[in-house]
């Protein structure tokens, strides 16, 4: 049996945090397009460079993009899938639903977080990740032990993202009302929709999802 999901929020509810979490606890697989097309966008390659301006600006890429990097990831197989930053418009919904049946899985549970826009902005501005391994971290919620070096790898190559800063967040977060927002009702009627407290503490948070799996 595979496992599927879906996490789905605005940015800094703790989708990328939870995942990681979920790797480790399940064997799923993380498909975070964000992590993908930030990839991409160090490799040098014409796509990359098309995609890192509107990404700095707080844009989403276009659904072609982004539904063709998912596309190949899937073709890998698993044990399952969390998706992560993914699907952000009906367009890749439906591109994804029509992926899942293509290879003959199912979509499990959309697990919402739910959080307010006044704490989106301290977990953006706080926002730090390790460059080797992904680990993400947080100067208030979420430290290093020591500090500049990952707790998981110990490497110092410890960045913030470029368009982390309150001004390309206030994009983002429009485009996240705008065009993801629906998915909420879209899943809701598919009866996939499973909310949690993403303002609870992390390891709370991992608990309520944890409960959703388990409970199907
Ligand atoms: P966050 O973790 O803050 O939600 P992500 O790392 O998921 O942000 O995404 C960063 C940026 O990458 C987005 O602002 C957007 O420009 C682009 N992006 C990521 N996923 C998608 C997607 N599914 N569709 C369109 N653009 C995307
Ligand atoms: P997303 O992938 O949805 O954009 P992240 O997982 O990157 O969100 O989390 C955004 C920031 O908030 C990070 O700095 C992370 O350490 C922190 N964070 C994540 N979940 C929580 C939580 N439940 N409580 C407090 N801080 C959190
Ligand atoms: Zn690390």
């Amino acid at each position: 049996m595979t496992t599927n999901i879906i996490l789905l929020g605005p940015p800094g509810a703790g989708k990328g945090t939870q995942a990681r979490k979920l790797e480790e606890g399940r064997g799923l697989m993380q498909l975070s397009t964000g992590d993908m097309l930030r990839a991409a966008r160090t490799s040098g390659t014409e796509m990359g460079q098309r995609v890192a301006e509107v990404m700095d600006r707080g844009e989403l890429v276009t659904d072609e993009i982004v539904i063709g990097l998912i596309r190949e990831k899937l073709a890998e197989g698993g044990n399952g899938f969390i998706f992560d930053g993914f699907p952000r418009t009906l367009a890749q919904a439906d591109a994804l639903g029509a992926l899942l049946d293509e290879t003959g899985m199912t979509l499990d549970s959309v697990i919402e977080m739910r959080v307010d826009d006044e704490a989106l902005v301290r977990r953006i501005t706080g926002r730090f990740t390790c460059g080797n391994c992904g680990e993400v971290y947080h100067d208030d919620t979420k430290p290093t032990a020591k500090p500049g070096i990952c707790d998981v790898c110990g490497s110092d190559d410890l960045k913030r993202r470029a368009d982390d800063n309150e001004d390309s967040l206030k994009t983002r977060l429009l485009e996240y009302y705008k065009k993801t927002s629906p998915l909420i009702g879209y899943y809701y009627a598919k009866d996939k929709l499973a909310p949690v407290d993403g303002l609870a503490e992390i390891d709370e948070v991992a608990r309520q999802i944890s409960a959703v799996l388990d409970g199907k």
